[in-house]
């Protein structure tokens, strides 16, 4: 199977790009028109696919449902009831309807954590993007509980990968506030053997940590980090509250940062310190978190919003630069997941998304990436490239009004 992208713009340059199977073949203008397909690319520029490195997909069943408190009251009082009345079929059914927005924004890639991810498995490869998935484990420090979430991560371990080109089976444990240390030391084992990934929230709150304190007699980062979660493979959600010792083990572990920007001024849980992070020797990401607590899932607000809190958190603006931001939300979030992915070169995996410059928000064309990380928004994006695989052309996804309508006779069962 191969594509040719005719006549595309790629850093101000007008070539063609050939695609063969799922990498970028040949990058040269003036290709003979022998692909299966051919796409005329004229007024078309193409960019890297974004990486959301942190969702809750099948949350998107309670987007709108509960706005404007506190974490833990959102959390305690809105959503885990909720959630408890949720079946696989639901989660299969909200899974898709993310996904759906998450090609509509330009996204191929989401890290997910959350239950029932045999049904998450499923809806990935029906949808045909990328996406780390994980059983969240979670054993609010029951030790019958402990037992349980062992069986249900091996369960979900044990379940067949309907797409192993595009799905990685990774591990999550929800929070330092809700899993006991055996069960994260079980996890940080087993993705060593694994050699797969881990993902936690971490420093998301003032209290968390504060709580941790109190508890542990040192912060969340100090405590992960003395269970041995702490590597190159592990993502830490949010991290807003660090401390200085903090930094230092996150950037000496090599550590991904996971930011999610538009959740933490929503729940108003604090500022990620970007420009800091970044100077210490970081590595981060940017994520979207669920549709429940952004509310959406496109990584283009995500990304402006990630530059302004930036220079605010810096009191700086050259700090959070377009181009900073943009490489953040494309190749470090490939990288995090092992991905050759996030830029358009040859050999690299054939992701990416052909924006329309005829569209208002693309003009004028000093600077594209100036224009995608301040300006546009899904309109822009006209198609978008998976594996090789068109997932979106013309702005139309293939069965997408079906899976609006779905989403919407879901929605009854919560109101
Ligand atoms: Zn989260």
């Amino acid at each position: 199977m191969t594509i040719l992208l005719q006549n595309v713009k790629l850093n101000n340059q007008t070539t063609d790009i050939l695609i063969s199977d799922n990498i970028f073949k040949k990058i040269s203008p003036n290709q003979p028109t022998t692909a299966d397909t051919v796409i005329d690319c004229n007024n078309f520029a193409i960019l890297p696919a974004f990486y959301n490195t942190h969702s809750h997909a099948p949350m998107s069943i309670f987007r709108g449902i509960s706005d404007d408190k506190n974490l833990f009251d959102w959390l305690n009082n809105d959503i885990w009831p909720r959630e408890a009345k949720l079946t696989p079929e639901m989660v299969y059914t909200a899974t898709k309807f993310s996904i759906l927005e998450m090609i509509k924004t330009g996204t191929v890639f989401f890290s997910d954590m959350y239950f029932f991810s045999e049904a998450i498995l499923q809806a990935v490869s029906d949808m045909g993007i990328r996406a780390a998935v994980s059983f969240c484990s979670c054993d609010l420090f029951d030790k019958q509980k402990l037992q349980t979430e062992i069986k249900k991560t091996e369960q979900f371990l044990n379940t067949p990968n309907p797409a192993p080109e595009l799905i990685k089976k990774v591990l999550s444990v929800h929070a330092i506030y809700t899993a006991s240390d055996d069960l994260f030391r079980y996890n940080a084992k087993l993705a060593e053997e694994l050699n797969t990934n881990l993902h936690i929230h971490a420093c998301e709150t003032q209290k968390e940590v504060d709580d941790c304190i109190s508890k542990y007699n040192h912060t969340p980062i100090q405590h992960l980090d003395y269970l041995g979660t702490l590597s190159d493979k592990t993502t830490l959600a949010h991290s807003v509250w660090l401390n200085d010792t903090d930094i230092n083990i996150l950037a000496d572990k090599k550590t991904w940062l996971c930011t999610n920007p538009t959740s933490n001024l929503k729940l108003a849980s604090g500022i990620f310190m970007l420009n800091k992070l970044l100077d210490k020797g970081c590595r981060i990401t940017l994520g979207t978190d669920s549709m429940a607590s952004n509310n959406s899932l496109s990584m283009l607000s995500e990304m402006k919003i990630c530059a302004l809190l930036a220079k605010i958190a810096a009191n700086d603006p050259t700090a959070g630069s377009a181009q900073t931001i943009f490489e953040i939300a494309t190749r470090n979030g490939a990288q995090a997941f092992g991905l050759n992915a996030g830029h358009i070169t040859e050999g690299a995996l054939a992701d990416c998304i052909l924006v329309d410059l005829n569209n208002h928000l693309l003009a004028p064309e000093y600077n594209l990436i100036s224009n995608i990380v301040y300006a546009a928004d899904s309109s822009c994006i006209d198609t978008v490239i998976c594996n090789g695989k068109i997932l979106m052309q013309n702005h139309h996804i293939p069965g997408e009004e079906k899976i609006i309508e779905d989403i919407k006779k879901l929605s009854n069962f919560f109101r």
